[in-house]
């Protein structure tokens, strides 16, 4: 074969354009059976994990399978130690100790998995018009209209007085019935089909169909209530003031699938942020002798701010660090100082069905790999912890050297509206920190897509953070 010579634009355009391309392009041979089997986990660890809860049960086993331990203060902290410490049930924290002392800071990969959902009222059960509903507070930002007419789960627990704890999971399992939220039907809509969308259906109106069969051979009042609470009794062993000290959840009865007749893509619940948080567990169980030690923290609180003693934005981050710091004689600020962290969550994909809401130019595109995120918030950048230069830089060459398919992602158009993620938090610890994750279609819907590649692509830029940032 003959080399045709370039001409000099040919020459100019390749030394110096930045050509995005799709991340199928790019994608070695060899990659695709491994990225099928680690999304066949991802799927998995999916349908086990609903609510925060059942996430930190899922990383537990799976860490442990691993060889990881509870880590407890006072523990001696060597070198490929594998450590894993739980918050309340509700958040998890992991360690793989590296052969550099903790002076030389740490790798962190932090996402949460707490997802957008339908929480129960404390006094949530009541009967009207012979009809059984439980009252409900969403929880994080939800559109409301996509909650009715969907089959719908109830995880959680109740915490009785006698502290014992009871484990509710109704609608996933064989046979099990599901509930919902009804739905207006078109033909007596036309009043309601007048309203803007975001008052069509207002918060109070999400009350969720839990039974319309009466009691038997009974005149009182509320029998159907009474019947549901009987159910209730005989199998949990609660009565109706025992919702006072519950967390209960409605999540959609969806299972994850493959999307597409390729099945290129994943559609399931909760993707946000469960995608990245599985990518920053998976890499971690992995990690074998890191130079610096790795961590993976996975958040609960997210999605209503970072608050509450599991948010990221609570100090049991940094007891975990200083325990596992002290046993090494390092100050916790000096171990932070020399820290980086990718913080996990999920970004915008472009969607050309809403075109209007997005610069392209700037958007993440879907197989087109992780996006990195330099800075997130709101209007002039309000909330943003805006990574530096410096940082995006040696994100690019990490990346880049490990074989990652990235790109810059910027969620949807200035002024369009904004959000947040851990990244502030980290970096007011004084921890360098760069948002990056995958970029997801109908984000906060009860059904999320991804991309099959773009997850793929999370979990190797994950390894290659710890392995080599
Ligand atoms: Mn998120
Ligand atoms: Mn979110």
């Amino acid at each position: 074969m003959e080399d045709k010579e370039m001409t000099r634009g040919e020459e100019l355009r390749k030394a110096l354009l930045y050509e995005r391309k799709n991340g199928y392009d790019n994608l070695p041979v060899a990659e695709r059976e491994p990225m099928e089997t680690y999304c066949e986990g991802y799927r998995q660890f999916l349908d086990a994990g609903k609510t925060e809860r059942e996430c930190v049960e899922r990383t537990i086993r799976l860490a442990e399978a691993a060889g990881f331990r509870p880590f407890r203060r006072g523990m001696e902290v060597k070198p490929g130690d594998r450590f894993y410490q739980n918050n309340r049930g509700k958040s998890v924290m992991l360690a793989v100790i590296g052969s550099k002392s903790l002076e030389a800071g740490a790798n962190i990969g932090a996402a949460h998995i707490d997802s957008p959902r339908i929480d129960l009222k404390q006094n949530p059960l009541y009967e009207t018009d012979e009809l059984a509903y439980f009252k409900t507070h969403y929880y994080g930002g939800i559109r409301k209209y996509q909650w009715v007419s969907i089959p719908l789960e109830i995880h959680g627990v109740v915490a009785l007085k006698t502290g014992q704890i009871v484990r509710v999971s109704v609608g996933d399992g064989e046979g099990d019935p599901v509930f919902t939220i009804t739905d207006l039907l078109p033909h007596l809509a036309a009043e309601q089909s007048k309203k803007p969308l975001g008052e069509a259906f207002p918060g109070e109106g999400l009350n969720i169909l839990v039974g319309s069969r009466p009691l038997e051979d009974d005149e009182g009042s509320d029998r159907v209530k009474i019947a549901v609470l009987d159910l209730l009794n005989r199998k949990y062993g609660i009565a109706e003031r025992d919702f006072i000290s519950a967390e209960l959840s409605a999540v959609p009865a969806f299972r994850a699938q493959d999307v597409g007749f390729d099945r290129s893509m994943i559609g399931a619940y909760g993707q946000d942020d469960r995608v990245c948080g599985y990518a920053a567990l998976a890499a971690l169980l992995q990690l074998e002798n890191p130079e610096r030690t790795a961590v993976c923290m996975l958040a609960d609180k997210e999605e209503v701010g970072s608050t509450g003693v599991t948010g990221m934005e609570a100090s049991a981050f940094d007891t975990f660090m200083e325990d596992l710091c002290a046993a090494q004689g390092v100050p916790l600020r000096a171990c932070y100082e020399q820290s980086f962290c990718l913080s996990a969550d999920v970004t915008a994909a472009y969607d050309p069905n809403y075109a209007d809401a997005y610069e392209k130019r700037n958007s993440a595109l879907l197989n087109y790999g992780v996006g990195l995120c330099k800075y997130t918030g709101a209007r002039g950048k309000s909330g943003a912890s805006d990574a530096s230069a410096e940082v995006v830089a040696a994100v690019r060459r990490v990346l880049d050297d490990y074989g990652v398919i990235w790109q810059m992602a910027e969620l949807g158009k200035v002024d369009g509206g904004g959000g947040g993620t851990v990244a502030v938090f980290m970096a007011k610890r004084n921890i360098d920190t760069l948002d990056a994750g995958v970029p997801v279609l109908s984000m906060h819907a009860p059904f999320e897509t991804v991309s099959k590649l773009d997850c793929y692509m999370t979990f190797k830029a994950m390894k290659a953070v710890y392995e080599t940032m």
